[in-house]
């Protein structure tokens, strides 16, 4: 025989709906073992909680004012299921209860996906189009993913009785502890299947490869991910399908590398060119540009072009490019070219190898 349920919330029967929250809260807080571990007493809180689910419906509390316990047998406050209570978990502490989340009864979300995508430098710096294949789960067209055989419809599943969720109490070190987790009978969905689709056997799904296309932002970098919301595997019997992930990665370029937004290219000049000056014909990603020399060009010498960079990805500023220049030094001379580097070397005083430079070598080698 259950206590009288005014006499568990201490109120009189003729208590407001907003005296018994009153009363229901006080006494949830001194006796809800997560707040109290002390209390351990968990059948105390069992008896407040039914004694307000009952009290606080009008419906519920006019039945039981005219009938009494009976009047009110049969809701959901077995010790066993203790199915009700999630709601008045919500209404004292907001939804967010021991780790309990309060599920939405539906077919659950379908896992994201993610794959890699080759890009060509110039495509991650200007952008592009491009198809990315991935084995994913459609909706299966036979039943369009109701999982259910044609004729046939689902059924209320009886374990969780439609909600896609079983809670359970456990004891824990931390005090009693009520954990929701999707029903395993119906997978979280609420429904079972009687009859499943010979197609996708019940699933609503089946695994293809599928192809989507994804726009390349410019200036995305190696190592910058895209995410294509909702082109992620679909969930079962008709869940919403999870994301996307496409992770970029950049083929390296022959001329040019990134440094941030800047590209950064290496110019190789003749000794001549460095020394005398010149203007060339210089490739850029955009074209070509007319780049100036000047005369006593030092090797390693940076010449920016600004603007020619990497473009920003949330922008229009570009980045710069940057070109150093590299000497190089002539390795093999005919003798009309060593007779004239001999008579510069002569004209600026400046020591070189003698011709014959047999000895020269074998002092060189003492340092190797
Ligand atoms: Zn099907």
């Amino acid at each position: 025989m259950p206590a009288d349920y005014y006499e568990v919330l201490g109120v009189p029967r003729t208590a407001s709906a907003e005296e018994i929250k009153r009363a229901y809260r006080r006494l949830a807080r001194e006796h809800h073992p997560d707040a109290n571990p002390e209390s351990q007493d968990e059948a105390r809180f069992k008896e407040v909680a039914q004694a307000y689910e009952v009290l606080s419906n009008p419906e519920r509390r006019e039945r039981y004012d005219r009938f009494g316990p009976e009047g009110v047998s049969g809701f959901a406050g077995d010790a066993q299921g203790f199915g009700g209570l999630g709601d008045l978990f919500d209404a004292f502490f907001g939804g967010g209860f021991g780790g309990a989340q309060r599920g939405t009864a539906g077919p659950p979300r379908g896992s994201d996906l993610e794959v890699v995508l080759d890009l060509d430098f110039e495509s991650a710096v200007f952008g592009s189009q491009e198809s990315v294949s991935v084995r994913t789960a459609v909706v299966c067209e036979t039943c369009t993913g109701r999982g259910t055989a044609e004729g046939t419809e689902a059924v209320e599943c009886y374990e969780c009785g439609g909600s896609g969720q079983v809670r359970r109490v456990r004891q824990s070190i931390l005090g009693q502890m009520v954990t929701a987790s999707p029903c395993s009978r119906c997978g979280g969905t609420g429904e079972v299947i009687a009859s499943p689709c010979a197609s996708c056997r019940g699933e609503g799904r089946l695994i293809e490869q599928r192809s989507y296309r994804a726009d390349i932002p410019a200036g995305v970098d190696n190592g910058s991910t895209l995410r294509l919301s909702g082109r992620g595997a679909v969930g079962p019997r008709g869940g919403p399908a999870g994301d996307l992930y496409v992770h970029i990665r950049v083929r390296p370029h022959e001329r040019f590398t990134r440094d941030g937004h800047d590209l950064v290219c290496e110019v190789p000049l003749a000794f001549t060119q460095a020394a005398l000056g010149t203007h060339l014909d210089f490739e850029t990603l955009d074209g070509t540009e007319n780049l100036v020399i000047p005369a006593g060009t030092q090797s390693g010498r940076v010449f920016k072009l600004r603007g020619r960079g990497v473009p920003h990805v949330n922008g229009r500023a570009r980045g710069d490019l940057l070109a150093r220049v590299r000497v190089e030094t002539p390795t093999r001379l005919s003798r009309a070219e060593e007779d004239l580097v001999r008579q510069l070397a002569e004209e600026r005083g400046e020591t070189v190898a003698p011709a014959d430079s047999g000895l020269f070598s074998k002092i060189r080698s003492a340092f190797k």
